[in-house]
């Protein structure tokens, strides 16, 4: 198959060429994000294999659909950036890697709390100025505090099970509660009373879009800190901001960004940062922002691209998969392919 990759990295080619190659492939990579005028660069192709920030639209499926393509590879377990019943309906396949490394994911989370926690990321802009002065740099222990974790799939598990081994208390908040573990539900209100640390693990849907607003954050313990390695739209960028300079949120770990599409994976240092949000964000001494890296370590890069793989044999071979996501399945319950579906 002829496949465009859009948004791809030096780190996308070393994992993809290799298994593409010997499965007799033909890869094209594709810098650029995909957008209306990009999209023009997967003329020819079979398939369009996307990441977070690509956004399949309306507009881009339907253009797909003249273009003869009828294969959406994701990248990603998240799929809140694709027209899903816009897919259905011009029968696009749309299939992603649901878990390339939670611990990954999860493993960063931590390192996020940690550092926001004990400022390591001041330390060490201060030892590298030869600064040896620790003032200000003072955290909290971890032990015997109470996390909140939203979300309790596969990397929020992880997650409960990093916390756990700090001796931390554990609640968590799910829509589908998971009575297979050992950890205390409650309601949402309790968590943001209870919690001194909130980690958020959830996906992006219509109910979760700004689950931290004004009003949660006023729940939240003074001091709170949050972590988010999920979708940058769970939180409010002007609730946050306001937060923070009202000192009621302590710290913030983010790795996901609200507007992140238009910044994240680019080298912005040499030019005018014009989002002021983002600018602020970076201001405040309590907030370590990174660039939606949770995902990148080896092993996830060869999950992805492996599942990837196994995702465009089924396809050829017209094969249903749990890999794949389907509009109607997901919203109406009646599709007619819900049992190869497996939901
Ligand atoms: P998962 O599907 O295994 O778990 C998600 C959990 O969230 C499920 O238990 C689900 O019931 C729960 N949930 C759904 N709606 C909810 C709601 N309204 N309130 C509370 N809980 C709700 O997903 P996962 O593999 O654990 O991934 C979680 C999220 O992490 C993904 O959706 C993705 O957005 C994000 N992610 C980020 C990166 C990164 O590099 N930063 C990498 C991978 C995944």
């Amino acid at each position: 198959m002829k496949i465009a990759f859009y948004d791809t990295r030096p780190y996308d080619k070393l994992w993809f060429d290799p298994l593409l190659k010997d499965a007799g492939h033909e890869p094209r990579y594709i810098e650029n994000r995909l957008d209306i005028h990009t999209l023009e660069y997967a003329q020819g192709a079979d398939a369009i294999c996307v990441f977070v920030n690509d956004k399949v639209t309306k507009e881009i499926v339907d253009r797909l659909s003249e273009m003869n393509i009828h294969l959406i590879l994701l990248r990603s377990a998240g799929y809140n950036n694709v027209d899903m019943k816009e897919a259905y309906e011009k029968h696009i396949r749309i299939l992603r890697v649901p878990a390339y490394s939670p611990a990954a994911v999860a493993e960063y989370a931590a390192s996020l709390l940690l550092a926001v926690n004990r400022k390591t990321h001041k330390a060490y802009a201060r030892t590298r100025d030869f600064n040896f002065n620790i003032d200000g740099l003072t955290g909290m222990d971890l032990y015997g505090k109470t996390a909140g974790v939203i979300g309790t799939g596969r990397i929020g598990q992880m997650m409960i099970d990093i916390l756990k081994g700090f001796h931390m208390n554990i609640i968590a908040y799910d829509v589908f509660p998971n009575s297979k573990l050992d950890i205390q539900y409650v309601p949402l209100e309790e968590l943001m009373e209870k919690s001194d640390i909130i980690s958020l693990h959830c996906p992006l849907t219509e109910e979760t879009r700004h689950i931290i607003n004004d009003q949660t954050i006023g729940m939240m313990k003074d001091g709170v800190i949050l972590i988010n390695t999920s979708r940058g739209a769970l939180i409010d960028t002007q609730a946050l901001i306001k937060g923070i300079n009202a000192h009621k949120i302590g710290g913030v770990g983010m790795d996901v960004y609200e507007e992140e599409d238009s910044y994240f994976f680019e080298d912005w240092s040499d030019k005018i940062m014009d989002d002021r949000d983002l600018a602020r964000i970076i201001t405040f001494p309590n907030v370590l922002l990174t660039s939606h890296q949770a995902f990148l370590t080896t092993e996830a890069l060869h999950q992805i691209a492996a599942t990837t793989l196994e995702n465009i044999k089924a396809y050829e071979d017209d094969v249903f998969t749990p890999n794949e996501i389907c509009y109607q399945c997901e919203e109406k319950g009646d599709c007619h392919r819900r049992e190869n579906h497996q939901k």
